[in-house]
């Protein structure tokens, strides 16, 4: 087995010891004679799974007692809709547009509603985050939503908006767990797990009790209200239990690894082993203003498509894959989440600084 430090943005990397850990267990889990895959979701043991999850993700975060975890399916995008149609109570919201998720969120919820779009920073293809210390934030908003790192762009919100007490909805797919986050702060965040916390599919969404409501849009969906989630314990009907199994052993992983602060220190140094040579080159550069730079989503670019094309092909060649930007920013994109070890930093950097040297 030869494996590859995979750069992608999602789909992405999972920490090594949670898929050995996993496949060990694919077969037999614990002495039951059949995998997680095949087991009830109203077993015991699938209880227990689903209850340490829960409670891995309650110590991570120190999420306080008037919040409820739910594990949903359907991804981020799912929630571009669930979000409207449960909270949308007087109709109105206000969205912080800084990249392509945070405005198709925006589109989604003006479906549902009046979406004010309050601020946003597309003028220069979103390589900042706006002002947002004095917004015109509506008077009957029920919400003011931000995507909180920008995954395709690769900027983040370095403070969270005012927003003059309305309550914060956050978008946290590509950051989650990437550092300690103080949940009082949120009306709602949620995060699709295939960037720093496991399987496509499943999406986490952590919400304060009291917007857990039956007052929703009507023509709501039964498995898009917050209420029925809340109620049967994620198990209102089969979930991707799967998932959350890879999930909870990531949760119990990053509690290992010492837990966010840790995990923050961590990213902070890897982040900046990447950033500090793209400060000195001459061929390769960042994207983004330097104050938002995101700890997870490094963008960069060279001044030529070719060398561009050229670059993406030799990482491959050399074990540093999925490079490629996407595909409405081009150029290159390095995705260091939590499960990304420092060496595969300093190896793609130390590959960079040959590449540099030989195409120069
Ligand atoms: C990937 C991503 C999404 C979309 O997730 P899906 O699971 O594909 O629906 C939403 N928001 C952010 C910030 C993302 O990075």
């Amino acid at each position: 087995m030869s494996r590859v430090y995979n750069f992608a943005a999602g789909p992405a990397a999972l920490p090594e010891e949670v898929l050995k850990e996993a496949a060990a267990e694919m077969l037999d889990y614990k002495g039951c004679g059949l995998g997680v895959m095949e087991m009830s979701h109203r077993s015991k043991d699938f209880e227990t799974i689903l209850g340490d999850a829960k409670k891995d993700l309650t110590d991570l975060l120190n999420i306080p007692d008037n919040y409820e975890i739910l594990f949903m399916q359907g991804g981020g995008t799912t929630q571009f809709a669930a979000v409207p149609m449960n909270l949308m109570k007087n109709r109105v919201a206000d969205y912080i547009v800084t990249g392509q998720w945070g405005k198709k969120a925006y589109e989604e919820g003006r479906l549902y509603g009046q979406a004010n779009k309050i601020a946003t920073s597309e003028d220069r293809t979103f390589a900042y985050i706006p002002d947002c210390s004095d917004l015109p934030i509506s008077e009957n908003a029920d919400y003011v939503y931000i995507c909180e790192n920008n995954t395709i762009y690769g900027t983040k919100f370095k403070e969270l908006p005012n927003t003059k007490g309305k309550d914060l909805v956050a978008d946290q797919s590509s950051m989650f767990l990437s550092e300690p986050c103080d949940v009082s702060k949120y009306g709602l965040i949620f995060a699709g797990a295939q960037k720093n916390i496991g399987p496509a599919g499943v999406v986490v969404v952590i919400i304060r009790k009291d917007l857990i409501t039956e007052d929703v849009l009507p023509g709501t969906p039964t498995l898009m209200r917050y209420k029925i989630h809340a109620d049967n314990n994620s198990l209102y009907n089969t979930p991707n239990s799967y998932g959350i199994y890879i999930c909870g052993k990531v949760f119990r992983w990053l509690r290992e690894m010492g837990g966010l602060e840790v995990m923050k220190e961590r990213n902070v140094k890897k982040a900046a082993v990447l950033y500090d040579f793209l400060d000195q080159s001459k061929m390769f550069r960042g994207t983004v203003d330097r104050e938002f730079r995101s700890l997870m989503n490094v963008p960069f670019v060279t001044d030529s498509e070719e060398l561009n094309a050229k670059f993406i092909a030799e990482a491959k060649n050399n074990g540093l894959v999925q490079l490629k930007g996407h595909r409405s920013v081009g150029g290159m994109r390095a995705s260091i989440y939590n499960a990304m070890p420092y060496e595969g930093v300093v190896k793609l950097v130390e590959f960079m600084d040959r590449f540099e040297k030989e195409n120069r």
